[in-house]
């Protein structure tokens, strides 16, 4: 017969481990706008900052469009078909609504508040443009487009539209009156965005009042950074303002802010992929290989046919 073996029970309580503090990499001001088609009058954050796709990594492109005020057309504004291959395009509506399709059949019309988070993979051919009858009423547009990019496995997947509302995103109250964070991807205290991710993103939309204080905790070693879409904050006692783009170090967990006045804060983490990258335009891989063949498929008509 088998003497029981004794466990001891520890009755000291173990260590605690301070999270330690993302340091600020950089902030980087807004880039002058330029017009993405005739709809969206866009900051490229990405663009000016240098090594970027290593830096942001999984993310290849932030396009801001701050807020703007349309004059009412009768005519449509936006960006007619064009493709993507081996990423997904990730559009915020804050103000105004923004209608899309695209050839896998994905399509509607986001509005104040939704997010349509498409996934190009093998690729797509696929039109952004104002929504008609917003278009012929005019007034504030105010998005957002971030590119997110695919694991070299699912890069020639099939394509996925996902059109998250409003209503669906997680929310998060916080404490004393500092705010709400919405949760688009990811997690943020135990609440799940409603977006399917292919690596492991988070992705809020936060609203802090003025003097509010909120605490996020990112993984060690994932990118994070935060746009600053309005108001004035320190972020870990750095301060940031009114279109700032602020980049953190990989190193350590958490980042606590205050606002100094009301903020809406756009934060991006995500788990790098460290793959190789390489870039033309609208198609994003692995290798200029496959850049080559995106093209040779593109041109046979192999990413389907959309109407312009
Ligand atoms: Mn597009």
């Amino acid at each position: 017969m088998r003497t029981p073996i004794a466990v001891e029970t520890p009755t000291r309580p173990l260590p605690t481990i301070e999270p330690r503090l993302r340091e600020v990499d950089a902030v980087y001001r807004q880039p002058g706008l330029h017009w993405v088609g005739d709809g969206f009058r866009v900051a490229g954050y990405f663009s000016a900052i240098p090594d970027a796709l290593r830096k942001l990594d999984p993310f290849l492109m932030l396009d801001y469009h701050p807020r703007y005020d349309y004059p009412a057309t009768e005519a449509r504004r936006g960006v007619g078909v064009h493709p993507h291959r081996g990423f997904e395009t990730v559009t915020l509506a804050f103000e105004g609504s923004v209608a899309h399709h695209d050839s896998a059949g994905g399509g509607g019309v986001i509005g104040p508040g939704d997010v349509q988070w498409m996934t190009a993979a093998s690729g797509v051919l696929h039109k952004e443009y104002h929504e008609e009858a917003f278009s012929r009423r005019g007034g504030a547009f105010h998005m957002a487009q971030l590119w997110v990019n695919l694991p070299r496995a699912d890069k020639m997947g099939a394509p996925r539209y996902q059109p998250l509302q409003a209503g669906e995103m997680g929310r998060v109250t916080l404490p004393d009156g500092a705010g709400e964070v919405r949760v688009v991807a990811g997690s943020y205290r135990g609440v799940g965005g409603p977006a399917r991710t292919f690596s492991p993103i988070d992705l809020y939309d936060a609203r802090l009042s003025a003097g509010g204080r909120a605490r996020f905790d990112f993984p060690d070693g994932h990118t994070l950074a935060v746009l600053v879409m309005e108001g004035e904050v320190t972020f870990n006692g750095a301060r940031a303002a009114s279109d700032d783009f602020v980049l953190f170090r990989r190193d350590g967990e958490r980042l606590e802010v205050e606002a100094a006045r009301e903020a809406r804060l756009l934060v991006l983490s995500g788990e790098p992929l460290r793959e190789p990258i390489v870039q033309y335009g609208p198609f994003v891989m692995n290798s200029e290989a496959e850049i080559r063949q995106a093209f040779v498929d593109f041109s046979r008509g192999a990413f389907g046919t959309l109407e312009d």
